[in-house]
């Protein structure tokens, strides 16, 4: 007998088939009862018929507890009001492995709490498959557009030396006889893959101690941070764009039936198109004022005045050129104005908060060594990094996608943690 998976089941109908799983739920009206089955690809309904099935099948539905491990044969039929479209007329149900102690997790309402306490179990939820299953293909979607458009894969390390934005929000860790940091961006190798290969990307874990406690903060995040040599702030904001389109077109591509589980409002991702509107930092503090907000000029955006900005277009919005005094030491200057960082934040629409923090890049060392003066950073751990504007300098930019919140916001959920497989939170570091 061929073993097949539920995504597949198309491909056999009337055929006889085996699948692997677990029982998710049964149903008993009488002669006829129905076993809600999962076998981590999609859910199915199997149909046990006295007669149909083998006599010790039949009598089964007693003994079936949920999430007991169960291999199924049967027939596929084709029946539109089932979940999938098809349904498994059961012959026989051979049981792996019997659960004894109830499923913690029931079709009843549970707090958040207990959810992410049980979150090695939670997973197995159709909400949760949903949203990972979107997770991956937005991965996959990030790796093929970098790969497909020239960028080669530079991996930036995890340990670092260097507390470039102070060690405030940084992971310090043993490292021998000294103290080493966990990465909280791994931009200024990008620096140095940009000069190397013109085009480079980093796309892995990166970890902030910051003290907040919101939906948009976890302590462990994913980052895929691209830079490119030659690249000015205006291209930078449009390979941005492209980016972020291109997520969305696969996940509307893929992702159908998990945007459904979800019940995601479809036509708000459709509207995600190109040219997504670019203002200046200046022309979003008006907007702020306008609409009575007490915004104080200079300052950064809090998750309220994104909620806000983001109200006023059915699209991402780009924020450019800063106050220099809230942006890092590496970001270039506005020419005219020294006070104007040439930084760029990505606000996602329907008030999903930041998802794309980056600019382009001091490229003149004496001016990037008054930075680090001004800014009270130690020269040592930088000198490397100075050497890329030594050998080579060229004007560069990049930025920095945070995934989770991009799953966030493409998959509906208002808390960042339900996005990532093992949240990392001030206060949770289990399961
Ligand atoms: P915020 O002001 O919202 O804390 P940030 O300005 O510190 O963000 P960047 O340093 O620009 O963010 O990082 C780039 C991207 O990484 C952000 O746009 C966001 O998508 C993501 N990001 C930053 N911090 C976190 C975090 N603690 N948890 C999850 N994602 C994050
Ligand atoms: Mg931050």
């Amino acid at each position: 007998m061929k073993t097949v998976t539920i995504k597949d089941l198309g491909q056999y109908e009337g055929q006889d088939v085996t699948v692997k799983g677990w029982v998710y739920n049964t149903r008993n009206i009488g002669k006829i009862w129905f076993l809600i089955f999962r076998d981590g690809t999609g859910l199915l309904q199997g149909v046990v018929v006295k007669g149909e099935a083998t006599v010790e099948t039949f009598a089964m539905e007693q003994d079936l507890n949920k999430e007991d491990s169960v291999i199924l044969t049967g027939t596929v039929r084709k029946e539109p009001r089932s979940v999938g479209g098809y349904e498994l007329g059961i012959k026989e149900i051979k049981v792996v492995n019997h659960v004894t102690e109830e499923f913690p997790i029931s079709l009843k309402e549970h707090g958040a709490d207990f959810l992410m306490s049980n979150r090695h179990l939670w997973l197995r939820s159709k909400r949760q498959n949903a949203i990972m299953r979107v997770r991956h293909q937005i991965v996959k979607a990030i790796r093929d557009f970098f790969d497909d458009n020239g960028f080669t894969l530079i991996d930036s390390p995890i340990f670092t030396s260097n507390a470039v934005e102070g060690t405030t929000t940084l992971f310090e860790v043993d490292y021998y006889d000294r103290s080493a940091f966990l990465t909280q961006s791994g931009q200024l190798y990008q620096e140095a893959g940009a000069t190397a290969f013109g085009k480079s990307y980093c796309f892995g874990p990166t970890f902030r101690a910051e003290k907040s406690k919101t939906r948009r903060h976890l302590t462990e995040f994913w980052m895929v941070e691209p830079e490119m040599a030659y690249v000015e702030l205006d291209e930078n904001m449009t390979w941005a764009e492209n980016l972020v389109t291109s997520i969305i077109q696969r996940v509307l591509e893929y992702c159908q039936s998990e945007l459904k589980t979800l019940e995601r409002d479809i036509s708000k991702l459709e509207a995600v198109v190109p040219p997504f509107p670019r203002i200046t930092y200046d022309e979003a503090a008006t907007i702020l004022k306008e609409k009575g907000i007490d915004f104080k000029y200079g300052s950064d955006f809090g998750a309220p005045d994104e909620t806000l900005l983001s109200e006023q277009f059915d699209k991402p919005v780009m924020i450019h050129h800063w106050p220099a005094d809230i942006k890092a030491f590496y970001m270039k200057r506005d020419e005219h104005n020294d006070e104007i960082a040439l930084g760029v934040d990505m606000i996602a629409s329907e008030g999903y908060g930041e998802i794309i923090g980056g600019g382009q890049r001091e490229d003149n060392i004496e001016t990037l060594i008054n930075r680090i003066r001004h800014h009270d950073l130690p020269m040592e751990p930088l000198k490397w990094y100075l050497d890329l504007r030594k050998y080579g300098s060229v004007p560069h930019s990049g930025f920095g996608l945070g995934l989770e919140r991009t799953v966030a916001w493409i998959c509906g959920t208002k808390h960042i943690r339900e996005t990532i497989p093992f949240p990392r939170t001030m206060t949770r570091l289990e399961p």
